[in-house]
């Protein structure tokens, strides 16, 4: 007997509902070619049991993918208006909001962030990403332009064509949000493959794209391995772009294979970004932005605030106070607990590892300013990881120069405007960045400075949908989110006209 494509389950808080398991090609939901391929097991971070296994895609159910996609490319969305990709957008976008509760259960369960303090708000901000980008949908042009008296030009924004989309397991609705929407604004068929870990949220999602009435092959979703079917999505002959958000290691062997038929690409990496603390900044402010910008999300997020630096005169009063904040927020705890701030790591990978840079900050001389006790009444084999805070940290220490990705926070402190910059910019990364002070002048200045793609003055780690976000250095190439991200999903062509020039 085959394997169901869709299974029966039942949420932690007691929703049943039905899951698809199944890989999401040509609007339906089907299993592995490869009779052999090994599902996925997907685990409940806050228990550490699984909650269903899911198919896993091979190098031949990618290429099915990608025919699905072209084929839906020629034969009809190519030539889809774009008022009525707008209205499937918008209709997409009443499914999700009528699903909201199920799919913020979905998230919580399978990726542990908490359901009340992330998962809903997640949601919320994923569908918000959909209806931004279905009012863009009519509105993309070119622009016309005057060479001479004999000649001018105009340029048409098209899509790609078949874009492969690659995303990590942090925000599995809101990191696919932030490709989806756009992709498909701009009329591009879409291949998107989904991080091993947290997949279920997405493939309910798949099954809102039939029922929205998005043609079949438009929109196609899959589970697999990272080294096996998303590789071959990224170095495949049948795809014109790729959009990537995961760590740098990854985002640098994509750009090799997407390198062969060099296509458009899209990298959106790792970051350590760094908060610069003045004297004169508000302190309680930057001590809740601080907080809230490095510790929601259990850490993982790749903007977070992880290095803060703090001007010497202030230094040991802020420790005092964010150790404070943190102890009267970060409650730890199981992603369906309503006062819980920090649930579960992803998975016991990701705690392992964050407990190794713990013992390694410790190790290498940094001051341990917070405990590393767990509340007591904690699921024991949940993926779990004390909220931690090292002052004293100096530039050359591991857990100031690795991005960690989990609750632990490394602080320092300058002297001068001078060395605050210089440290800051100290990082291969540049992905956000943060500054604290009232001197607007400062503010600016400060500002211009510091390698990378986003800075924040007076807050922290503050994206927004319409505002675009991406990395410099070795954060990322290209940018997601506002027009910029849309126009990252089209091709300018410059058609020519002769007003009468002749030879
Ligand atoms: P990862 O790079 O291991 O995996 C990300 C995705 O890439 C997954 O879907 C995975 O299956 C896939 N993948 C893995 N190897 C691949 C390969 N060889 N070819 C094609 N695809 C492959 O990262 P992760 O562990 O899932 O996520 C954590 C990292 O993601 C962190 O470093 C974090 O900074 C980064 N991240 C960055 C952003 C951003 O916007 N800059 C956002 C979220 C996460």
């Amino acid at each position: 007997m085959s394997s169901p494509t869709e299974i029966e389950l039942t949420t932690p808080s007691g929703l049943s509902y039905k899951q698809p398991v199944g890989l999401f090609i040509n609007n339906e939901f089907v299993l592995s070619k490869e009779a052999d391929s090994e599902p996925i097991q997907v685990y409940n971070p806050s228990t550490h049991e699984e909650i269903v296994k899911v198919q896993s895609a091979d190098k031949s159910d990618v290429d099915v993918a990608v025919s699905a996609a072209r084929n839906a490319f020629n034969s009809v969305w190519r030539d889809t208006e774009g008022s009525e990709r707008s209205r499937l957008l918008y209709k997409l976008v009443e499914l999700l909001e009528r699903d909201h509760d199920i799919l913020s259960q979905i998230e919580a369960w399978d990726s542990g962030k908490p359901y009340y303090a992330n998962a809903k708000g997640d949601v919320t901000a994923s569908i918000t990403n959909y209806r931004y980008y279905a009012g863009w949908a009519d509105n993309i042009n070119g622009r016309t332009i005057e060479a001479s008296s004999k000649k001018f030009a105009y340029t048409l924004h098209e899509p790609y064509g078949v874009c492969g989309q690659i995303i990590p397991w942090n925000y599995p609705m809101l990191m696919a949000s932030w490709k989806v929407a756009p992709a498909i604004a701009a009329g591009n068929c879409i291949i998107l493959k989904l991080a091993e870990n947290t997949p279920l949220s997405m493939l309910y999602f798949a099954k809102l794209v039939v029922e929205a009435g998005f043609p079949p092959g438009v929109i196609n979703i899959f589970t697999g391995l990272g080294s096996v079917s998303g590789a071959h999505l990224s170095g495949h002959e049948g795809v014109d772009k790729i959009a990537f958000t995961g760590s740098t290691a990854t985002g640098r062997a994509i750009m090799k294979l997407a390198a062969n038929t060099i296509k458009n690409i899209t990298l959106e990496c790792g970051g350590k970004s760094p908060m610069l603390i003045f004297e004169d900044a508000d302190l309680d402010q930057a001590v809740k932005w601080a907080h809230g910008a490095l510790f929601s999300n259990m850490g993982q997020i790749c903007t977070a605030i992880s290095r803060v630096y703090i001007h010497e005169s202030i230094y040991e009063k802020f420790i005092v106070l964010y150790k404070q904040r943190l102890e009267e927020v970060s409650k730890v705890g199981g992603a369906f607990d309503e006062s819980v701030f920090q649930g579960p790591q992803v998975s016991k990978l990701q705690q392992e590892k964050i407990l190794d840079f713990i013992k390694i900050g410790k190790k290498e001389g940094a001051r341990l300013v917070t405990s590393e006790e767990l509340p007591s009444d904690l699921h024991s084999e949940g993926y779990y990881v004390p909220p931690t805070i090292f002052a004293d940290v100096s530039q050359d220490m591991t857990i100031m120069r690795e991005e960690i990705f989990g609750p632990v926070a490394a602080l320092s402190s300058f002297s001068t405007q001078e060395e605050a910059i210089t440290k800051a910019n100290d990082s291969e990364y540049g992905l956000a960045a943060s500054i604290f002070t009232q001197d607007i002048t400062r503010a600016h200045n400060v500002a211009k400075k510091l390698e990378s793609g986003q800075v924040f003055i007076n807050s922290g780690n503050d994206s927004d949908y319409r505002i675009p976000f991406g990395g410099y250095k070795m954060s990322g190439i290209g940018r997601e989110l506002g027009e910029y991200g849309l126009i990252n999903y089209t091709q300018t062509k410059a058609v020519h006209v002769n007003l009468g020039l002749r030879l």
